[in-house]
């Protein structure tokens, strides 16, 4: 069954202008903005701006365009904000199991403090 896109999501809402977001990064096909809570010092997120419910959404639907722009976008935000050389996270909440809350495919870009293990444990 498809994904079905809801056009009223909040990230659509920021894409059309209708709310506001700190820029961080955009191009033809990416936006990424600052994250209204942030997790960590750095906490970006990087979004398609085609129509995309997730990443299971984006890697079966998106042009060849949209995928490198999408994957260099994310690059170019860690390297604007200087997380290269101590690290940083990328992690894409995708579903129900994953906890994802906004429908609009989103990389959250995280840095700045040792962010500890991947998961918190089992469960
Ligand atoms: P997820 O659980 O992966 O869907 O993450 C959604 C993220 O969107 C959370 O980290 C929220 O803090 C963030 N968020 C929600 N509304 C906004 C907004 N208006 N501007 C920026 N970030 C937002």
């Amino acid at each position: 069954m498809p994904a079905a896109y809801d056009p009223n999501n909040i990230f659509a809402k920021i894409l059309r202008g209708e709310i506001p977001c700190k820029k961080v990064y955009e191009d033809d096909h990416v936006l990424a903005f600052d994250d209204i809570a942030p997790q960590a010092p750095v906490h970006v997120l990087v979004i398609p701006k085609g129509p995309y419910v997730h990443w299971d959404d984006f890697s079966e639907k998106a042009s060849d365009a949209e995928l490198a722009a999408f994957s260099r976008a994310i690059g170019a935000v860690a390297r604007a904000r200087g997380l290269g050389p101590d690290g940083f996270r990328v992690i894409a909440n995708n579903g129900g199991n994953a906890h994802q809350e906004v429908p609009h495919l989103h990389m959250h870009v995280l840095g700045g403090r040792p962010l500890g293990r991947m998961l918190p444990g089992k469960g």
